[in-house]
């Protein structure tokens, strides 16, 4: 079976998705492995690091046609994905709330693609879960990122110059995002405070030394898959309202709420920045998904009239492109080898089992997810 990792071709996508270790393993398994020159360059791992792991530098044409699992990070251009062979796979993340061409695109070419933001949030699939290893580092750098832009320091600081108090961090969704969040706020000496609408989610805020707000906005709770249930506007705005103060006094505000496969919540009003004092700063995690912040532009930093900034940036994993890359590459190869079949030494899409089931969207030239055949 032969495994291609093309370059990403996505601007600003700065990893890849199999690190030199990954194709070593992957070819003592029995894989045969191509990379695109340049792939890894990005993160940090030049074409001989890949060579000397045992794959072949490949031009992306020839490496795309001849594929038998092509692993990519972002979402192919459709176009490029009828270069791959009828009953070939490929695997990677490829938005499938917001990119019906690409389905299509996969189905069409008679390609088995298997979603990585499908991959059920289980406790057997946690070793493949992209989300979850992505969402991490993003979680870590939106504090790193807020604090070198605060006018001010983290920790308490008693100095014979005087004391200094601690800054106010409040997270707003406490997923994977907000725990790596509080927790790194936490580490950096913060006074941290959390919210989300999941209640189960309280006992984790105070294991990390943080305090969570409480607001009552009824009836809440969370999906099968763990995930949080859409509010209705009214309930928005109680949240809104019970959040106001604790935005209104805090330095750095971190927003990670998300709705699986909708827009992400509108969270913090124009109204509520204005509560914020000057030079306090605002980290909004779901800029691509629409923003849980009035006036967020997704990739971008932006300051308001009233001197709030609040930056925009999406994907803050790809700022650490080789921890990430890591990650994502063991997510890869945990897939793979889960499901690999040592007889034909070739990956084996088990029908009977959720994972596949979970993930795949396309076989056969036909769109197959349960969430977009019915
Ligand atoms: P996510 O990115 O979909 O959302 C981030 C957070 O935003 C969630 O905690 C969600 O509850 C919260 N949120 C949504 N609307 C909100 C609102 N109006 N106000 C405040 N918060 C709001 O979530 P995620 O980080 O991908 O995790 C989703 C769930 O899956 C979590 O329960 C997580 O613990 C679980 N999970 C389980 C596993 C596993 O068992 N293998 C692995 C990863 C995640």
């Amino acid at each position: 079976m032969l495994i291609f990792v093309p370059k990403e071709s996505v601007e600003g996508e700065t990893r890849v998705a199999l690190v030199p270790p990954s194709v070593k393993k992957l070819i003592g398994m029995g894989a045969e492995l191509a990379v695109e020159s340049g792939a890894g360059e990005a993160a940090g791992y030049p074409d001989s690091d890949y060579s000397d792991a045992g794959a072949e530098i490949r031009e992306r044409e020839d490496g795309l046609k001849s594929a038998d699992l092509v692993l990519r990070v972002r979402p192919a251009d459709p176009r490029e994905v009828a270069l791959q062979k009828r009953g070939s796979m490929a695997s990677g993340l490829m938005d499938p709330f917001g990119s019906e061409d690409l389905m299509k695109a996969h189905a069409d070419a008679g390609i088995s693609a298997l979603c990585s933001e499908l991959i059920p949030r289980s406790t057997i699939a946690q070793k493949m879960d992209v989300l979850s290893s992505q969402a991490n580092l993003a979680g870590y750098m939106a504090v790193v990122i807020a604090t070198e832009r605060l006018d001010s320091i983290l920790p308490m600081m008693m100095t014979p110059a005087g004391t200094i108090s601690p800054a106010k961090v409040f997270i707003i969704g406490v997923g994977v995002a907000g725990l790596q969040a509080i927790a790194t706020a936490r580490r950096l000496g913060a006074r941290v405070e959390a919210f989300d609408t999941r209640p189960v989610v309280e006992e984790q805020v105070k294991s990390l030394g943080a305090k969570f707000v409480k607001i009552d906005i009824g009836d809440t709770g969370q999906t099968e898959q763990g995930y949080a249930k859409e509010l209705t506007p009214e309930q928005v705005k109680m949240q809104q309202a019970g959040m106001a103060k604790v935005c209104a006094s805090s330095d750095i505000v971190i927003t990670t709420a998300k709705v699986f496969g909708r827009k992400a919540p509108r969270l913090l009003s124009a109204e509520m920045l204005k509560g914020m004092r000057p030079g306090s700063i605002v980290v909004d995690l779901a800029a691509e998904s629409g923003g849980n912040v009035e006036g967020t532009v997704c990739d971008q930093e932006i300051v308001t009239d009233a001197g709030v900034r609040i930056i925009g940036w999406g994907a803050l994993e790809c700022r650490v492109p080789r921890d990430a890359s890591q990650m994502y590459s063991s997510n890869m190869v945990n897939l793979i080898e889960h499901f690999w079949d040592k007889e034909s030494s070739s990956l084996r899409l088990n029908f009977d089992d959720e994972i596949i089931t979970g993930c795949l969207l396309t076989h056969e030239g036909k769109i197959v997810h349960e969430r977009f055949t019915s």
